[in-house]
């Protein structure tokens, strides 16, 4: 198996919303706020190269939004999508399978492109990865999450024909070394891959724990439907995470990529932030 950190760009969201009930002088330590109260956050993608499969973890937000959405999110930096898979040295038509951990447009937008006026799988050779459940609130999103679920970006992904549904039980495996985690506090049962990586777990944590951050229990975004289920989930994820050393993979954090675990008398904390590249260093070395 090899791994790709696949960076789909970088976009801005309001500082408060991002960090629930945690005032602004502690949070703007963590990532300081421009003169809006916005902080930059990264889309960091995943790309495991596995036996036969080209398996793409999200896709960021995408281009297909007219300017006017683009203005709420202030997309900055060189990195996109299909610049990062070629710096690896992919194609899109290389993808075999793009994983969807949920459905919400900063993790789904750039699956679908716009072709003239039509709108079509910028993959189009992948299976396209869902879960029932979230499926199905996705498009009949409640008031709260409507916004961030696009009819153009679900859509689509079902009348394209490339549409399949994970069905794996919660741990189970749905790939050789790759289990799911499900969790239900941000919105309805998101996927998140668990992947056996030579001797060590990599847990990508999309939005339960989307930067270095929010690691700490109260640090739950108020963009979260369920924050209760949410500290609990990561209670559960991230005991089992330091028991048993895994490394912590973040798609929004817009500085650290990867992190190891610790215990501590204030609860668990980052042991050490490195790069997927640094882990591979550190997993020749090792052997
Ligand atoms: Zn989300």
């Amino acid at each position: 198996m090899r791994l790709f950190t696949v960076n789909a760009g970088y976009f801005k969201l309001d500082g408060g919303a991002m960090f629930g009930v945690v005032p602004k002088s502690m949070w703007n330590k963590a990532n300081p706020a421009d003169e809006n109260n916005m902080c930059s956050w990264a889309m960091r993608c995943l790309l495991i190269e596995h036996g036969n499969y080209k398996i793409l973890v999200d896709t960021g937000m995408g281009t297909k939004q007219d300017e006017k959405f683009f203005s709420h999110y202030y997309l900055h930096g060189d990195d996109t999508l299909e610049k990062s898979l070629a710096a690896h040295g992919f194609k899109p038509d290389d993808i075999t399978d793009v994983f969807l951990t949920h459905l919400h447009f900063d993790h789904c937008g750039g699956a679908i492109v716009k072709e003239g006026d039509k709108l079509v799988p910028a993959f189009k050779k992948a299976f396209y990865w869902s879960d029932h459940k979230h499926w199905n609130s996705a498009i009949n999103p409640n008031d709260r999450e409507k916004a961030s679920f696009l009819k153009e970006n679900i859509l689509p992904i079902e009348q394209s024909g490339q549409l399949r549904m994970v069905d794996t039980p919660e741990g189970g495996e749905w790939l050789q070394d790759i289990r799911i985690r499900y969790v239900n506090g941000h919105t309805d049962n998101m996927m998140l891959p668990q992947i056996k990586y030579n001797d060590t777990t990599i847990l990508y944590c999309a939005d339960l724990i989307p930067s270095a951050a929010h690691i700490s229990m109260p640090w739950v975004m108020a963009y979260d439907m369920r924050p209760l289920d949410t500290l609990r989930e990561k209670q559960r994820l991230l005991t089992e995470a330091v028991v048993n050393n895994w490394v912590l993979y973040f798609e929004h954090d817009p500085v650290n990529e990867c992190c190891t675990l610790e215990n501590t008398p204030k609860g668990i904390r980052v042991k050490e932030t490195f790069t997927l590249a640094q882990l591979d260093e550190k997993i020749a070395k090792a052997k």
